[in-house]
């Protein structure tokens, strides 16, 4: 099994280039941010505990997410393999992943990271919060703790799989197309 970590920013397209990936390399699309959404409209626990976190763009806590990764791992009939879209988050998620892996005898494949510099970032987001309607979308200051989130817990985990060469870094500005097409171009060698 393939095991694909699409990594970057808050806006700089994983949710948007997920859907071509998993289809052109028969993977099954995990993203947590998705899962937890869908937790909290259908009301549970665990959706109205991750609520006011996501709301305040911070992050839920890993046990949760971590959780949540296990039991889809455990659905992967029919598939390649996996992308992960928005996990992991922290270097304590990426180590908690790692072991997980390691129990199933699997790996990380490859770590695709999506960059685009902050400006951006927030551009793409206002311009989201008016197409799909994200709490956590609409207003500065929880876009701005996003955002420093991002630099201050997410962006080390970049470094973490830097240092065995199992992450490619592609340019996230441009079209769609355009971006889809680095994308393409990286993932065929795997
Ligand atoms: P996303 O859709 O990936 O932008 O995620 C939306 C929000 O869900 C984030 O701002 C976090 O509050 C929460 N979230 C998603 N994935 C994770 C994760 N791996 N760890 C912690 N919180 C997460």
């Amino acid at each position: 099994m393939k095991y694909y970590i699409l990594f970057g920013p808050p806006g700089a397209g994983k949710g948007t280039q997920a859907g071509a990936m998993v289809e052109k390399y028969n993977l099954r699309h995990l993203s947590t941010g998705a899962l937890l959404r869908s937790e909290i409209a259908a009301g549970t626990p665990l959706g109205r505990q991750a609520k006011t976190l996501i709301e305040a763009g911070s992050l839920v806590p890993d046990e949760v997410v971590e959780g949540m990764i296990e039991s889809q791992f455990n659905q992967a009939e029919g598939v390649d393999g996996f992308l992960l879209d928005g996990f992991p988050r922290t270097i304590a998620q990426a180590e908690s992943l790692d072991a997980l892996l390691n129990r199933r005898g699997e790996e990380v494949t490859a770590v695709v990271s999506i960059m685009i510099p902050d400006t951006l970032i927030r551009e793409r987001i206002t311009h989201r919060a008016s197409i799909e309607g994200r709490a956590d979308d609409a207003r500065p200051e929880v876009v701005d703790n996003r955002i420093r989130t991002y630099h201050e817990k997410t962006e080390p985990v970049a470094a973490y799989y830097r240092k065995d060469g199992r992450y490619y870094e592609i340019d996230g500005a441009g079209s769609i197309e355009e971006v889809r097409g680095r994308i393409r171009s990286l993932m065929d060698r795997f």
